[in-house]
């Protein structure tokens, strides 16, 4: 699909339209700070270029219809504004009628339906949050197309909510927040604690973020994320009864080494030291890279991989053989899981003159491995969610 043919494809679907505007909503790159956005830590991720656009006609009755270019076998999904209730076989819908669900919500009325023609560039299901994208790119056409008065921070939240509400995925704040926010050339280090934030130049230099794919579909993934959760509150609540802290993240290392051994189950002890080191490899990562040492950078990129790895448990096998065949390449600086995990994308950082060939490196050591290809391409950190025209 050409994005120029986008409008073609619409009209293809739903006939022609003088009236129809166009949205793009990013997805992201989580640079560093993985699994602690639900623990009250900072996060670094960016928007990038890949996402998912619509083509959107409003129309004058309560219907809303919808098409999309990565589910043509599901045929156009139509529903009415008057019944937002899960249906039996909802598929993709369930991301529109979320959202919408959560405007009505804290008032704002939705009194007429659309048309949306919706392609994504975004693989799906690889933790470079396509999902969320969605989300923001409805919350964006609900908000152009009513002229509500709503500011970006509150699309995201509410689209945040309609993930963990009606869609039941307990996701934290960052995938929404990246991608409603994104700024083209800055990473967003965002403290997922109070929400405040800070747009940080992403100064990479001579060098580029290499997405790898694994195409490992994160099966399991909801309810092992769900069970990390559950883990790390566990483990919170243990460290509760010595020190008076709302998140792990309040806790230093110093100071979590000092009352650590209140946590007698190894596996929880774990969970929580991968969080506050991690909150803290986030701090210092800022840090470097605001001073230009993409080196140091990339070194802790390596360390935020290996606590996912042994003591977060959330890489497995096709992460680790595509991180570790990163790191064995000339000219890549630094490479870990991006996303929950197990399974879908890792990241590279890689000197430009060296991505050809470190790509067709990885290629073929992982299809070697893994018996099966991944995919491999260069992320443009982009802006955040918009109408396009
Ligand atoms: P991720 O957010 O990591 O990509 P999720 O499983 O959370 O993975 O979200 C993927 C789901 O989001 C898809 O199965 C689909 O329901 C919906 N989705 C994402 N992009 C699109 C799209 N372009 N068209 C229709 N549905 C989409
Ligand atoms: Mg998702």
């Amino acid at each position: 699909m050409n994005i120029e043919n986008l409008k073609s494809a619409f009209e293809k679907v739903f006939g022609e339209n003088e009236n129809t505007k166009l949205f793009f909503s990013p997805g992201r790159v989580n640079l560093i700070g993985e699994h602690i956005d639900y623990n009250g830590g900072c996060v670094f991720p960016s928007a990038i270029t890949y996402g998912t656009y619509a083509v959107v006609a409003p129309r004058e009755d309560q219907k809303v219809r919808l098409y999309s270019g990565n589910f043509e076998d599901r045929g156009i999904i139509e529903f009415d504004l008057t019944d937002l209730s899960h249906a039996d076989d909802e598929h993709w819908s369930v991301y529109v009628k979320g959202v919408m669900v959560q405007f009505k919500e804290v008032g704002f009325e939705i009194p007429t339906g659309f048309d949306a023609y919706v392609y994504g560039t975004i693989p799906n299901g690889s933790g470079l949050s396509s999902s969320a994208s969605l989300e923001l790119l409805v919350s964006q056409i609900l908000k152009e197309l009513h002229g509500y008065d709503i500011s970006m921070i509150d699309m995201v939240k509410l689209s945040q909510k309609a993930e963990n509400v009606y869609v039941g995925v307990n996701c934290g704040i960052m995938d929404q927040f990246a991608i409603g926010m994104g700024k083209k050339d800055y990473a967003i280090k965002l403290n997922t604690n109070d929400l405040s934030y800070e747009y940080a130049k992403a100064n990479l230099g001579e060098h580029s973020i290499l997405i790898m794919n694994t195409n490992k579909k994160r099966e399991l993934a909801d309810s092992k994320y769900n069970e990390r959760r559950q883990e790390c509150d566990a483990a919170l609540e243990l460290l509760k009864t010595v020190v008076d802290i709302n998140f792990l993240c309040d806790l230093t290392v110093a100071e979590f080494d000092r009352v650590s051994n209140v946590i007698n189950k190894d596996v929880l002890y774990r969970r929580a030291k991968h969080a506050v080191t991690e909150n803290e490899r986030v701090k210092l990562a800022i840090e470097v890279l605001a001073s230009g040492d993409v080196h140091r950078f990339g070194k802790l990129l390596n360390e935020s991989h290996k606590s996912l790895r042994d003591d977060y448990e959330v890489t497995g096998k096709e992460l680790d053989t595509i991180v570790e065949l990163a790191w064995a390449q000339e000219g890549v600086l630094g490479a870990r899981m991006t996303g929950a995990g197990f399974g879908g994308c890792a990241i590279a950082l890689v000197r430009n003159d060296a991505v050809e060939a470190v790509k067709e490196a990885i290629a073929k050591g992982y299809k070697e491995a893994i018996g099966y290809d991944a995919e491999l391409y260069v992320a443009t950190i982009g802006d955040g969610t918009k109408t396009l025209a």
